[in-house]
């Protein structure tokens, strides 16, 4: 569903969230492009549950 939005600001989503589609706090450190939410609650999948 998100992806189609994504799909029409080319230009501008290259710091969205690739799991919810927010651009809030979007984290590229490690090449995550996740926001800071989706960050918190997938963490342990990532392998980044010791930074939470
Ligand atoms: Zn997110």
């Amino acid at each position: 569903m998100k992806m189609r939005y994504e799909l029409r600001q080319r230009g501008r989503g290259l710091r969205k969230c690739r799991i919810c589609g927010g651009s809030r706090a979007v984290i590229r450190s490690y090449k995550l492009y996740i926001c800071r939410r989706c960050f918190r609650e997938n963490a342990h999948n990532l392998g980044f549950d010791k930074l939470s």
